[in-house]
């Protein structure tokens, strides 16, 4: 019975793991430089399946949002003027937001390709984006999707560690430890936009000016649809099978 039990709890990781080798195997066959883009609304999952990718892949993985928290930290002028926006659910203007994307992905660790969550958040930013990459690098969009009231469940109980921006649910995925992170130890904050006065807002946002880049990428044959109103790692699972297939299309053009 206990043996059945321990099973039954190892496979989705087992499950994972063996998608893992091929995946694996099929990126290194090809040189091509790679961006997945992770499009969705805020709370669909968008940094939790960010973090395991860019470890699975060993691609950065970028966040335009843990950007413009950096700056604000850092007292950036830059931060200064996002925080205002933030702060009610807003948009930072796209010019500010893309002189800092493109300062990030200049950098050397870029060059094989990294994952990009939180951006593009705006047609005119999927548009300047574009221009800039050119015909360089293949670019992948995965829609992760979720219901309003799903969201607004997991927004409202998110909190997220100060120091590396690791997310927790305090029911699904609590911390180990209460108000601590497992990964670092960092305190974990609720984000001043969490509030649920707040996430109304960015729902709005998300639904007038992101929505529209699924249509944008589809008609560039570039993206796929993730429902993640399954368990994390059934939707890690769907994104893996996915992505060996285009790194193993990728080897054969
Ligand atoms: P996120 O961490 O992706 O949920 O982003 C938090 C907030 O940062 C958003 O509500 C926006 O105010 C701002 N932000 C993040 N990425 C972008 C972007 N690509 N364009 C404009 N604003 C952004």
């Amino acid at each position: 019975m206990f043996k059945l039990l321990w099973m039954l709890m190892l496979t989705p990781t087992l499950s994972i793991a063996s998608l893992k080798a091929p995946l694996l195997e099929a990126q290194n066959q090809t040189s091509q430089t790679v961006v997945l883009i992770l499009l969705g609304p805020p709370g669909a999952g968008k940094g939790t399946q960010a973090n395991i990718l860019s470890d699975t892949l060993q691609l950065p993985h970028i966040s335009t949002g843990d950007l413009l928290r950096s700056n604000i930290k850092e007292g950036t002028e830059l931060g200064k003027t996002a925080k205002g926006y933030m702060d009610q659910g807003k948009l930072v203007p796209d010019d500010l937001i893309l002189d800092m994307l493109f300062a990030r992905v200049a950098n050397e660790d870029c060059q094989r390709g990294y994952i990009l969550d939180g951006f593009p958040r705006t047609l005119p930013q999927a548009e300047a984006y574009d221009k800039r990459l050119g015909t360089s690098a293949k670019t992948i969009a995965l829609n992760l999707s979720l219901s309003n009231e799903e969201i607004i469940n997991r927004l409202s109980k998110r909190v997220t560690c100060k120091e590396c921006n690791t997310p927790y649910h305090l029911i699904h995925s609590p911390p180990k430890t209460e108000g601590k992170c497992d990964e670092c130890g960092g305190t974990l904050i609720q984000r001043s936009d969490d509030k649920e006065e707040v996430i109304q807002k960015r729902l709005n946002v998300y639904e007038k000016q992101t929505a529209p880049l699924i249509e944008y990428y589809s008609k560039e044959n570039a993206l796929k649809q993730v429902s993640c109103s399954q368990s994390i790692d059934d939707v890690l699972t769907e994104i893996l099978d996915y992505l060996r297939e285009i790194y193993r299309s990728l080897k054969e053009e």
